[in-house]
């Protein structure tokens, strides 16, 4: 079957994310995109298990979220918020602040997650020198997290999957410990926030690691650290990009644990998969930091496309789904149907752990294996699933039928035999 020139052509121009251009296989063409079906440009069709990212919460093509698109497109693709109102970002700003917990209710907008994450902590610091002239400019995070892949959240992210030693001078050093998970942990966390009077805030993903592992920790450990931040002073930032919007049986992991942070970065699946959107929403009492007569109080940070107003449709119309289909219901539904058919995996010799939280499903095997050849063998199994290491995980759709679930379990559960197969 021959390529599409495109393919061909552009590939001596492109290039590819997280890639080592000389060894990496040949991408396949993807030509079209319908609920959880990729169809790829020879024919064949996969079922999505990753929704490109974890952004497509309701499936591709949405008729409503493409119809609200469309409907922007053709009255006003965007003007600049500096200056100039338009209506979606306006609602879509009263909608988060109504439906983010606690009093989580001033939004910023950015167009993707890294970007987010940098502003809440630019936020942070600066929240700090506005409130008591301090000059805060450290964060403690947490091994295993994963907050993007900028210089800024870079040095925030595991020191293992992030590039701080490739870039060692250049990314700021930050405390990277060990989750509150037990009380060694809890007290060191404590200590280090009683030593050092120059941090800003704790930056964690609550619940759920996503991109360091799809590691799951209880809702104790963040009540844990609210405890620690509200005793300390110090601010408390979740990173929601993964775990909002559902993915975890719940509207936000926040939500589900029952801790409110002071700041939350959402993204990824805001808009549903459709456009690059993400926000920073922060509580009033971080906002009223900013709020003065004192221009140097203000914000300063501004992308040129803040606010998009056919991203900020899209999320409009995203919400809409939320709130009129049941997808919460469907996300607790794919948690038991990943709990029956992947959890007896854990008894497999290569299988290292099973973890399941909401609509993500995730097999750790013991060894590391050849990630590209398991990559291949998915989609000649019919099936888009992209391991992260040594990690084999689904987060589909959260429209996704049974039938089509059932498809990529069975996949998963195949691949692990095979790499359990001595
Ligand atoms: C993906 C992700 C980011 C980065 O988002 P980008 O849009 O890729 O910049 C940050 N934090 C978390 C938790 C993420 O999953």
């Amino acid at each position: 079957m021959s390529e599409p020139t495109w393919l061909v052509e552009g590939l001596d121009h492109i290039w590819l994310p997280y890639s080592q251009m000389k060894t990496a296989p040949r991408p396949a063409a993807a030509v079209k995109t319908n609920g959880v079906t990729i169809h790829m440009g020879d024919g064949r069709t996969l079922i999505d298990g990753v929704a490109s990212w974890w952004t497509s919460a309701h499936g591709y093509n949405h008729p409503h979220i493409l119809g609200a698109v469309r409907e922007q497109l053709s009255v006003m693709p965007h003007v600049m918020l500096g200056g100039l109102a338009h209506e979606q970002p306006y609602r879509l700003a009263s909608r988060l602040a109504a439906m983010t917990p606690g009093d989580l209710t001033r939004v910023f907008f950015t167009e993707s997650g890294s970007v987010a994450v940098e502003v809440a902590m630019k936020i942070a610091m600066q929240y700090w020198r506005n409130k008591t002239g301090e000059s805060r400019n450290k964060f403690v995070s947490f091994k295993g997290g994963y907050h993007g892949d900028t210089f800024a959240t870079m040095a925030v992210c595991d020191p293992e999957e992030g590039m701080h030693s490739l870039f060692a001078g250049a990314v700021a050093s930050q405390h990277v410990i060990d989750l509150p998970k037990d009380e060694e942990a809890t007290s060191a966390l404590d200590q280090l926030l009683a030593e050092h009077k120059d941090i800003a805030a704790i930056l964690v993903e609550p619940l759920l690691q996503g991109a360091g592992g799809m590691r799951i920790y209880e809702p104790s450990t963040l009540r844990q650290m609210r405890k620690i931040c509200s005793a300390h002073g110090v601010l408390l930032i979740f990173d929601e990009i993964f775990t909002g919007f559902g993915r975890t049986g719940a509207m936000f992991a926040s939500e589900k644990a029952g801790v409110t942070p002071d700041i939350m970065t959402l993204g990824k699946a805001l808009t549903g998969g459709v456009a690059p959107l993400a926000v920073t929403i922060t509580s009033e009492e971080v906002y009223a930091e900013f709020h003065d007569d004192d221009a140097t109080k203000a914000l300063m940070h501004g992308p040129t496309f803040c606010g998009h107003a056919l991203g900020c449709a899209a999320a409009n119309a995203s919400l809409d789904l939320f709130e009129n289909e049941p997808r919460i219901a469907q996300a607790l539904d794919i948690e038991n149907q990943l709990r029956t058919s992947l959890s007896p995996l854990a008894d497999l010799s290569g299988v290292e752990d099973v973890r399941i939280l909401g609509a993500m499903g995730a097999v750790e095997m013991v060894s590391d294996f050849d990630v590209d050849k398991a990559r291949a063998d998915f989609i000649d199994m019919g099936l888009f699933v992209r391991p992260l290491g040594r990690v084999i995980y689904l987060t589909p759709a959260l429209t996704i039928e049974a039938k089509d679930l059932r498809r990529l379990t069975d996949g998963v559960i195949e691949m692990a035999r095979r790499l359990s197969a001595p």
